[in-house]
């Protein structure tokens, strides 16, 4: 069966089955997208950034603190805001805006590709108040600088090298976010980044989940399958392990004045899935109407936060 053919009716999988869905708990985690622009171009991006795309427009700190308020008026219990991009160190209001959070006592996670955009801030970063509430999730596609670069571009193993060991040195809690390919092993990508971080000092337990979190290489060709309810069951998966029973997140299209609150970070160009201007308004059933729903978190065993 062709691609086109699949996720047409929200409702219904292609072949009439009833489609899965998932409800949420809760909104542990808020994240924020804080605008597509990035300065790299990393051949596998699932939200195209690049230095040009401008399809999600920076978010600035009001919108930031509109969520943040409704989450205190209505005690969401939110304890984790994420940001992520693009990069989002490139956003102009990054520095107001983690200062805000991390003044407001929430945990921080903020993803970056720890390349220039991040080494600009270090200084700002370093003024923050609460930082043992931030963590920075930097990206290292591979433990071997060749396989980092076929996917990040030339010239960007030695910066993001470099950043690391500063960051590390000054005290941040760090994270790394990298990826299995086909044919490779999480054994052996535990064991080159052990070797890694021992050369360059780094205090991080590549063996921690938590820690070197890697996510599969997503094939966005490949012809997906569509998740009805029977599979949960099948699978032996809950509804309850993808990050939409949990999370939502925060985009502000181009071209738009409101911001829009999704169910996740994955799927951000698909209109269907918008939940309203409010978090309290984004309490809805989520069906997985998605190829992304089955590659990455249902199948592809994967929940990116
Ligand atoms: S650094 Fe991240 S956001 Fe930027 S292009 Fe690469 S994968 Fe996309
Ligand atoms: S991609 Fe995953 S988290 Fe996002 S809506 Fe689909 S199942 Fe939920």
């Amino acid at each position: 069966m062709m691609n086109k053919q699949l996720f047409l009716n929200k409702n219904f999988t292609s072949d009439g089955k009833p489609r899965a869905y998932v409800e949420l708990r809760n909104i542990e985690t808020l994240w924020f997208n804080t605008g597509t622009l990035c300065n790299l171009e990393c051949n596998d991006c699932y939200i195209e950034s690049s230095p040009t795309n401008k399809n999600l427009q920076y978010i600035n700190l009001l919108e930031v603190k509109k969520y943040i308020t409704e989450i205190k008026e209505n005690n969401l219990r939110t304890k984790l805001i994420g940001l992520t991009g693009g990069e989002p160190f490139m956003n102009p209001n990054i520095i107001e805006i983690l200062k805000y959070l991390l003044e407001n006592k929430f945990k921080v996670l903020v993803l970056s590709n720890g390349m220039r955009p991040i080494e600009i801030r270090f200084k700002n970063l370093l003024a923050l108040p609460n930082l043992n509430n931030l963590t920075i999730r930097i990206s290292v596609d591979h433990f071997k600088k060749k396989n980092h670069e076929k996917i990040r571009g030339n010239n960007t193993w030695k910066q993001v090298i470099k950043n690391l060991i500063w960051l590390n040195t000054n005290g941040f809690n760090l994270n790394i976010a990298s990826k299995i390919k086909p044919g490779e092993t999480e054994k052996i990508l535990r064991e080159g980044f052990y070797k890694l971080f021992t050369k360059i000092k780094l205090n991080i337990d590549s063996y921690d989940k938590k820690k070197l979190i890697l996510f599969p290489i997503m094939n966005y060709e490949k012809t997906s399958t569509e998740i009805t309810q029977d599979c949960w069951g099948i699978l032996n998966k809950s509804p309850e392990s993808v990050m939409c029973s949990n999370s939502r997140m925060i985009i502000k299209r181009k071209d738009e004045i409101n911001t829009k609150v999704l169910p996740c970070t994955l799927i951000t160009k698909d209109k269907k899935f918008e939940l309203g201007n409010t978090l309290v308004s984004s309490k809805k059933k989520v069906f997985l109407n998605h190829p992304f729903c089955s590659q990455f978190c249902v199948l592809g065993n994967s929940s990116c936060s």
